[in-house]
């Protein structure tokens, strides 16, 4: 059984994670931490199995792998804390991060096997995929890419809009920081040829959809991704943990997982 800890414990996908990996005989949930200040703090949760807990050190040399969807700055403060634990990997699914942030993960994933991944469903890293072909097959085509998010989400374009836009941007070599607009107001002119539009749409409880759209002459194409449940990205999460779990020290991403 693969010892967990989930930080965020009580977030919307906390939550799921530890209750889809309860039910999962792969796993054994050691840890649900959650923000010193939470409502929740010790309190049992999954049947009285597990309390959530406020610090992180209680679980050091207890677990495998730390699995984290809470902020950024929480998330970097949780891989330091553990940096220096024995044979310790984590799995962050948080989305966020600043250019700096992911600089730090990076440094710190030279000591520690970190898995980082700004969506965990394996529907979307299709769609990533599909996205690249797109772009490949028919270049000259306007691309822009519109998400949909519950209006409690922090970030906005989502991770995943933004790992859309590396995929596309990489594929026809264009640059992020002037080909990628982040909607339009006001009299923009035409738009140009290389723009990669993106477009946060924030309302309701929708969990994560998904769209880009390749517009041509007299034809448009639009790739979707739409998530139902949370379960979709918890479960990946699992995936990944099981997935890390003998991994020497890196970065790796979802994609490595669903090779
Ligand atoms: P949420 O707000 O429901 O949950 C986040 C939880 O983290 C909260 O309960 C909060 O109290 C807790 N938290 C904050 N600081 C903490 C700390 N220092 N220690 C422990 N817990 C702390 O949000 P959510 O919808 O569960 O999403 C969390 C993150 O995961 C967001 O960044 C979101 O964009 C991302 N996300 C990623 C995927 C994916 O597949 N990678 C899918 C959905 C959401």
């Amino acid at each position: 059984m693969i010892k967990i800890i989930v930080c965020g414990a009580s977030g919307r996908m906390g939550a799921r994670i530890l209750e889809l990996g309860s039910k999962d005989s792969k796993f054994s949930l050691v840890g649900g931490i959650e923000s010193t200040n939470h409502p929740q703090l010790g309190k049992k949760i999954l049947d009285g199995k597990l309390m959530v807990q406020g610090d992180l050190n209680l679980f050091k040399d207890k677990a495998e792998v730390l699995i984290d969807f809470t902020s950024p700055e929480a998330t970097l403060h949780h891989l330091e804390t553990i940096q220096n634990w024995n044979g310790m990997k984590t799995v962050i699914g948080t989305t966020g991060f600043s250019s700096t942030q992911k600089e730090k993960i990076q440094e710190l994933s030279k000591k520690m096997a970190i898995l980082l991944s700004p969506n965990m469903s394996v529907g979307v890293n299709l769609l990533l995929d599909l996205a690249r072909q797109a772009a490949k097959t028919i270049p000259g085509y306007d691309i822009e890419i519109i998400e949909t998010h519950h209006n409690q989400k922090k970030d906005a374009p989502s991770g995943t809009a933004i790992a859309l836009a590396s995929e596309i941007t990489d594929e026809l070599k264009r640059n992020p920081k002037s080909d990628w607009i982040y909607g339009r107001e006001g009299n923009v002119g035409a738009r140009k040829p290389k723009e990669i539009g993106i477009h946060a749409i924030r309302g309701g409880d929708v969990v994560g959809d998904h769209t880009v759209v390749f517009a041509g002459q007299g034809e448009r194409i639009e790739l979707t991704h739409k998530a139902s449940s949370r379960d979709a990205f918890a479960l990946g999460a699992l995936r990944a943990a099981e997935w890390i779990s003998n991994k020497k020290s890196g970065l790796y991403s979802m994609k490595d997982v669903l090779q």
